[in-house]
């Protein structure tokens, strides 16, 4: 009896696991067929100078329209991407995207704004990504400064030796460079001072947390640290005016989050941009 159940839990166990892999499979093609279709699109998330209540810069996040499926968020596909290698024709296709709309806003807002691009991990260690970053600016020149890479710890630290000659390459092209998620990775900090880094982005798990003071005093020892190493700080995930307002006594001076903005389709972006006041968000007072 007992061998008997033991034998169909396994077979059970098993189906699972094959059910498992066959929906993975068909993601993974979705995915081929998604990036030769041109399925994905970037949605843009203002990032808010805190004391002048003015967009400063816009996060490009991606979004995967299935034919299907809807709306299939980035934590759906991102990691299947750099699994199955994806990632690198699809990264590629979204950075010259972001690139492109940068130029087209800055010609249409004098004003200097930026654009952040989330860079994955597989992304990053590719050989050709200094070469092929390099290619999107000759064809796409930008002012120096205006693009930024976000990348995580876990990025830098996976391989610091190659990390530090990347790095200075990209610097070298005139990239800024952000830490993102910063607080959920290595311990370590000293890279911070090794590599050429412009910003510290705090992650959302503290400033969500921030009515406790545990939380409050880390997102402030973050802000500190970033300001004695002469970086700058976005708090990521803003969803209440107490946390804006907690943020900017804390001498923080960026945040990005729903309480100012979600991201949103290019188009409406034109429309912020446009906007009589210009380029700050219509929101509640800080
Ligand atoms: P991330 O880079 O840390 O991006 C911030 C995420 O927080 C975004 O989720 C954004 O929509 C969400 N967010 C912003 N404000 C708030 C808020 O106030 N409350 C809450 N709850 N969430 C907020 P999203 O767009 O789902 O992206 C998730 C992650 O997927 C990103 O985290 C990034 O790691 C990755 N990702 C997104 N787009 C790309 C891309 O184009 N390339 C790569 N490699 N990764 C991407
Ligand atoms: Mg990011
Ligand atoms: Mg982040
Ligand atoms: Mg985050």
């Amino acid at each position: 009896q007992a061998k008997q159940e033991g034998k169909d839990s396994y077979i059970v166990f098993q189906s699972a696991m094959h059910t498992q892999a066959v929906a993975l499979l068909e993601l993974e093609n979705d995915l081929r067929r998604a990036i030769e279709r041109q399925e994905f699109q970037l949605y843009y998330q203002p990032i808010i100078d805190l004391n002048t209540h003015q967009i400063r810069s816009f996060e490009a996040l991606v979004r995967w329209f299935h034919p299907e499926r809807g709306l299939v968020p980035p934590s759906d596909f991102i990691p299947l991407a750099e699994d199955t290698g994806l990632i690198i024709p699809m990264g590629y296709g979204l950075l010259r995207e972001a690139c492109q709309q940068l130029q087209q806003w800055q010609q249409l807002a004098p004003a200097p704004l930026s654009v952040c691009v989330n860079i994955a991990s597989r992304q990053f260690a590719h050989a050709d990504f200094v070469n092929y970053l390099q290619q999107i600016l000759t064809e796409i020149p930008l002012p120096p400064g205006s693009l930024k890479l976000e990348i995580t710890e876990g990025v830098i630290m996976k391989r610091p030796d190659l990390v530090a000659d990347k790095l200075a390459q990209l610097k070298d092209l005139g990239v800024q460079l952000s830490v993102d998620d910063f607080g959920t990775g290595y311990s370590s900090l000293s890279y911070l001072q090794t590599f050429p880094v412009d910003t510290l982005k705090v992650d959302r798990s503290f400033v969500m947390k921030m009515g406790h003071p545990d939380s409050r005093e880390i997102v402030k020892t973050i802000v500190t640290l970033a300001h004695n190493l002469g970086l700058d700080v976005v708090a990521e995930g803003v969803e209440t005016q107490a946390q804006a307002q907690l943020l900017k006594a804390m001498g923080c001076e960026y945040a990005q989050g729903y309480h100012f903005a979600r991201p949103m389709e290019p188009d409406a972006v034109l429309s912020l941009l446009g906007t009589k006041d210009q380029r700050s968000v219509p929101h509640p007072a800080l």
